[in-house]
C-alpha cells in the first residue's frame, strides 16, 4: 500500500525545510524528499553574511544542518530519494521516487533552480575563488577591485550595478551589442563610472592558478581574443529550474518556473510552489525561507478547507 501523508514537500533547500517547520508546528505529518544533501544550494557558501541572525555570519552547511535540525524536531521525516514524477488525481498526488511512492493532500515544491552555466573551462575549477553565481552573497570579497558581470539581462545588470559599491571596475561581458535588462536599469548601468562594456563578446576561459586572475574574452564578430584582468567573475546568464517532474501537472513559465500567486499557490489547487523553483525567486536564502513559510500556511489552510 501507498503511504498517505497530509502533507509531502519536495526539495529539502531553505524553502523546503522552513515550510517543514510550519507544516510539523500544526501537526501535520510531513515527509520531505530530497536527493542531495538536504540544506539546498546554501550549503555550498563558505560564508554566509546575510542571513539573518547571524551577526558573524554562519557556514552555509552548518546554516543547512541546523535548519533541518529544527524541522527534524518537530516530527518532520527526511526520504533521501530522487523525485521521478508527481501524478495528480483529483486532490490526491502520488510522487513517484527512486525510494518508493507516496501519496498526499497537499504538495509544496521547493526542488530550486541551479544557475545555467557558462560551460568554459576554468568556471568550474575556480567556483567559490572568484567565480561566483550571486553577486549578493559574494560581492562584498571584492572591495577594491576588478569584476566581470557576465550576461546582459536584469540580473546582470542589477548585479553589475551591485557591485559597483564595492569593485573598482566591473565589466560587462555580453554576447549582444545591446543589454536585454530594463531600460531604467541600463540607463543607470550606462551612466556609472565604474561600469564598462565588452560588446559582441563570449567568454572563452576563466584564467586563474587556484583563484581567478583573468577572464578570456573572444568577439563573435571577428573571432579576436582579448584577456581582462581581474579577479571576480560573477555569471548571470539565467537559472534552471529543477522543475521537469511538475510539466503537465502545474503551469510553467517557457524557462520552466512555476507560475504562483502571491500565496505561493500554482494553477493546481493543492499544490503549492516555494523558492527559486518558481517565477520571479530572487534567489536568496532567506527569500525563499520566507516563501516556504508562505506556501506551508497557504497548505495548511487548503487541508483545513478540505476538511468537513
Ligand atoms: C555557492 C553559493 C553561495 C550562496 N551564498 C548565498 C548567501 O551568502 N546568501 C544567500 O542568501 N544566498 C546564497 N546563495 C543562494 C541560496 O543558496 C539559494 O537562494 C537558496 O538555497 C535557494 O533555496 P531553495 O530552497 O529555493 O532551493 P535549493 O537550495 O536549490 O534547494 C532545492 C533542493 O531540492 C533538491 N532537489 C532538486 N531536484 C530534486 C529531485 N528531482 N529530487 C529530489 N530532490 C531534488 C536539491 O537537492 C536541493 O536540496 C548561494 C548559492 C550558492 C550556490
Amino acid at each position: 500500500m501507498v503511504e498517505k501523508y497530509p502533507v509531502i514537500i519536495l526539495g529539502g533547500g531553505p524553502a523546503g525545510l522552513t515550510a517543514a517547520i510550519y507544516t510539523c508546528r500544526s501537526q501535520l505529518k510531513t515527509l520531505l524528499v530530497d536527493h542531495g544533501l538536504v540544506g539546498g544550494q546554501i550549503t555550498l557558501a563558505d560564508r554566509v553574511e546575510n542571513f539573518p541572525g547571524f551577526p558573524q555570519g554562519i557556514n552555509g552547511m552548518e546554516l543547512g544542518e541546523l535548519v533541518h535540525q529544527q524541522a527534524s524536531q518537530f516530527g518532520l521525516e527526511t526520504l533521501p530519494a530522487e523525485v521521478t514524477e508527481v501524478v495528480a488525481s483529483g486532490d490526491v498526488f502520488t510522487v513517484r521516487t527512486s525510494n518508493g511512492d507516496f501519496r498526499c493532500s497537499a504538495l509544496i515544491v521547493a526542488l530550486g533552480a541551479d544557475h545555467q552555466k557558462l560551460g568554459v573551462p576554468g568556471e568550474e575549477e575556480l567556483l567559490g575563488r572568484g567565480v561566483s553565481y550571486c553577486a549578493n552573497c559574494d560581492g562584498a570579497f571584492f572591495q577594491g577591485k576588478e569584476v566581470a558581470v557576465v550576461g546582459g539581462g536584469n540580473s546582470a545588470v542589477s548585479d553589475a550595478l551591485f557591485l559597483t559599491k564595492m569593485a573598482k571596475k566591473v565589466h560587462v561581458v555580453h554576447r549582444r551589442h545591446q543589454l536585454r535588462a530594463e531600460a531604467i536599469l541600463q540607463e543607470q548601468a550606462m551612466a556609472s563610472p565604474r561600469i564598462e562594456f565588452v560588446w559582441d563578446s563570449v567568454v572563452e576561459r576563466v584564467e586563474g592558478d587556484g583563484v581567478v586572475s583573468g577572464l578570456r574574452t573572444r568577439r563573435v564578430d571577428t573571432g579576436e581574443t582579448s584577456l581582462l584582468p581581474l579577479s571576480g567573475v560573477f555569471v548571470a546568464v539565467g537559472s534552471v529550474p529543477a522543475t521537469r517532474t511538475l510539466k503537465g501537472v502545474v503551469d510553467l513559465t517557457p524557462q520552466g518556473h512555476i507560475v504562483t500567486g502571491h500565496m505561493m499557490e500554482t494553477s493546481r489547487p493543492g499544490i503549492f510552489a516555494c523558492g527559486e523553483a518558481r517565477q520571479h525567486a530572487v534567489r536568496q536564502a532567506i527569500a525563499s525561507a520566507g516563501d516556504g513559510c508562505t506556501a506551508a500556511i497557504a497548505a495548511i489552510r487548503y487541508l483545513q478547507e478540505q476538511t468537513p
